[in-house]
């Protein structure tokens, strides 16, 4: 940050389904900001409210306060930041990096070895979907110094719902935290896809069981908020991929097996979306798997619409 409190030059790299709202949200905001993706077009919405267009990203990182980074996977971090001319040598002493992309505790490591203090770094992966880019209402996980998250918080409070920021360890915990978050949300995905295919295929009506399952010892926000899209309108959440979605759940397994810890659900879950990923594309919604038990059982899993309005 300048020494007036105003927020230093800021530089954005991906700008993707989330990278590319919230670049845009920055920019409203009037932030001095340079952005950069490797399609050039999706930087359209930032440009348009005044950021300027970098030529790479060791172009956008040169001479700047923070680079944000919201990249699709851990290796694109590592392509970024530390290949020849990139973007960890471009930035100056002291600046700091904020990586929102889900990506692995380990590359952040590699990052960091590689700064040898140079820069300052904090993981802030993020939960809330594009909708929840757009709106600035993200949930975000930050790992690294307390002092740099008060750093990074003015810039965060952009992106993100202020009392929803949370610190939640040193570097590399917010990644974890992150991973496991998306972990139980895919296996409450595929746990719940079964059970309401097992429902529908036995007669019940599906509102009243989504109703008994919502509001009963099972309730969950994924129940009660994430699904009905896709129970009301076959809405299978194509804002976020089955590529990625896939990469999450790999990397939560591998992180499983780095901490020594048995995971057979999650396994059987990362088993269910590749194959998922496999019958349906890349580019298919998170929700996905929840059309293989449909195709499977042979039944379409909607609601009435007089039952999802009561909700
Ligand atoms: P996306 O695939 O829509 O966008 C990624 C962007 O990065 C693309 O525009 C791509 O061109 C760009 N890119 C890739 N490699 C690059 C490189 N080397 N240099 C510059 N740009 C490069 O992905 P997304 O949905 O925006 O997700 C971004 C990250 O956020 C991922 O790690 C994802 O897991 C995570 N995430 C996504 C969602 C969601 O709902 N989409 C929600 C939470 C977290």
């Amino acid at each position: 940050m300048e020494g007036n409190g105003r927020p230093g030059p800021v530089a954005f790299v991906g700008l993707g389904h989330m990278g590319g709202r919230m670049s845009r949200r920055l920019a409203e905001a009037g932030l001095d900001l340079t952005v950069f993706d490797l399609d050039a077009a999706r930087a359209a919405p930032a440009l348009e409210r005044g950021a300027r267009l970098a030529r790479s990203a060791a172009d956008a990182a040169r001479g700047t306060d923070v680079l944000v980074t919201m990249l699709p996977t851990p290796a694109a971090v590592e392509q970024v930041m530390l290949e020849d001319g990139g973007a960890l040598d471009a930035l100056p002493t002291g600046a700091l990096w904020i990586d929102m992309s889900t990506s692995s505790p380990a590359v952040g490591e590699r990052v960091r070895g590689r700064a040898a203090g140079r820069i300052r770094c904090l993981d802030a992966p993020v939960a809330g979907m594009s909708s929840g880019a757009e709106a600035g209402t993200l949930e975000i996980f930050v790992g690294g110094d307390p002092a740099d998250v008060e750093r990074a918080r003015p810039l965060l409070e952009h992106l993100g719902d202020p009392q929803r920021i949370f610190h939640v360890g040193g570097n590399g915990a917010g990644y974890v935290v992150k991973l496991l978050l998306n972990l139980l949300w895919f296996d409450q995905l595929v746990a719940v896809a079964e059970v309401l295919a097992i429902g529908a295929r036995s007669g019940v009506d599906l509102g009243v069981l989504h109703t008994a399952l919502s509001q009963g010892p099972t309730a969950s926000r994924l129940l009660e908020r994430d699904l009905l899209p896709l129970l009301r309108d076959g809405d299978y959440e194509e804002g976020f991929s089955m590529a990625l979605a896939t990469k999450d759940l790999r990397l939560a397994v591998d992180l499983a097996r780095s901490a020594g810890v048995p995971a057979e659900l999650s396994a059987v879950v990362e088993q269910v979306f590749t194959r998922a990923r496999a019958v349906f594309g890349d580019e298919a919604g998170e929700m996905t798997p929840v059309r293989l038990y449909e195709q499977d059982a042979g039944v379409l899993l909607r609601l009435p619409l007089e039952g999802a309005a009561a909700r």
